[in-house]
């Protein structure tokens, strides 16, 4: 018998023992004085040829010393075993909790699935960004005042470049990160988190959720942005909705809009969520500034796209009627525990 096959049958033995009397029994197998396999074996070592027989001693001590701390071990395991429970069938069962999906993330979902089924892609990045990823790449002038420290959360560490990292003020460097990895066309949703230097109060937090989407192939017109952000409203409210578009500034997007929704809770009579106005301000948008598909690459005489962005937040705020942001982030479980529901 060899020193290996001992040592496996000894575990096998071991592992069937369960308890305090098989584990003596196999004590007295292994080490007994009298009729022990690891005491014949050391005896017999005195008729091993010289030259074996240091080797063959030192195996043989190496397992009695593993045999005797593993019968330790076991008999300590199973002083500690708790005994068989008697079960009373009749007693009430214990409670268990469900959980439930956070507010954002519900929202998240909904709008993740509504752009699955258009073919978009998801995209997500870092929340520590660079500058050229965050503004430079988006067409953000040196002196804009959003690279001010007054708006924006700076990281003490610099990039490449020597500029100060930071914490993406909003998703768009997913998009800029999507355009320099696939050529074009591109369709792409990147949702997550942002964050902004704000004091916290009912409707301000220096972090909130983002969700922006980006469009870029040829032939690409303000009437694909109208469209695809009519359906997913629509889709979003599960109502028929009517748009309004306001020109506005964004560096990244030239011509860009504010868009409104008719107010779905009043079906636009006026109501103290769209304040008495019938609309509600939802998102801004714009065709993708020519500057930022040069800046990744893009052909931008042959290549056109259209962007959009929304706050997460603010769609939970709408849609579940929550009147403080801050109750996202507060983890209180009479809040979260509202939202135990599947949406549709
Ligand atoms: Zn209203």
């Amino acid at each position: 018998m060899n020193i290996h096959n001992l040592q496996q049958q000894f575990y096998q033995k071991l592992s069937a023992a369960n308890d305090t009397k098989t584990l003596e029994e196999l004590r007295n197998e292994y080490l007994g004085r009298k009729r022990g396999v690891l005491t014949a074996l050391l005896k017999e070592l005195s008729s091993v040829a010289p030259e074996e027989r240091k080797n063959a001693g030192r195996q043989i001590n190496e397992l009695k010393q593993l045999v005797e701390t593993e019968l330790e071990r076991k008999t300590e395991l199973l002083s500690h075993a708790v005994p068989p429970e008697v079960v009373d069938w009749s007693l009430p069962g214990a409670e268990t909790k469900l959980g439930g999906i956070h507010p954002i993330t519900l929202v998240r979902q909904k709008i993740e699935n509504i752009f699955r089924s258009m073919g978009y892609a998801i995209e997500e990045g870092p929340e520590i960004e660079t500058d050229f990823y965050n503004f430079t790449a988006l067409n953000f002038p040196p002196d804009h005042p959003a690279r001010d420290t007054q708006d924006t959360l700076f990281v003490n560490r610099q990039d490449d470049s020597g500029k100060n990292l930071l914490l993406r003020t909003h998703t768009s460097p997913v998009q800029i990160r999507t355009m320099l990895k696939y050529p074009p066309p591109v369709r792409v949703l990147c949702p997550g988190r942002v964050y902004r230097k704000d004091e916290i109060d009912a409707t301000h937090s220096p972090i909130f959720h983002q969700v922006e989407a980006l469009v870029v192939d040829e032939n690409i017109t303000f009437a694909d942005l109208k469209g695809t952000l009519l359906y997913f409203l629509q889709e979003l409210f599960s109502a028929e909705v009517q748009l309004s578009f306001r020109p506005t500034f964004f560096p990244f997007t030239e011509p860009s809009a504010d868009v409104s929704v008719s107010c779905v809770f009043c079906k636009s009579k006026g109501c103290s969520v769209c304040k008495y106005s019938g609309w509600i301000e939802i998102l801004g948008s714009g065709m993708v500034h020519p500057n930022v598909l040069e800046n990744v690459g893009y052909d931008s005489e042959k290549y056109t796209g259209f962007a959009f962005g929304l706050g997460l937040d603010r769609i939970a705020i709408l849609m579940y009627g929550i009147p403080d942001i801050r109750l996202f982030f507060q983890n209180d479980i009479r809040f979260l525990s509202q939202f135990r529901i599947v949406m549709p």
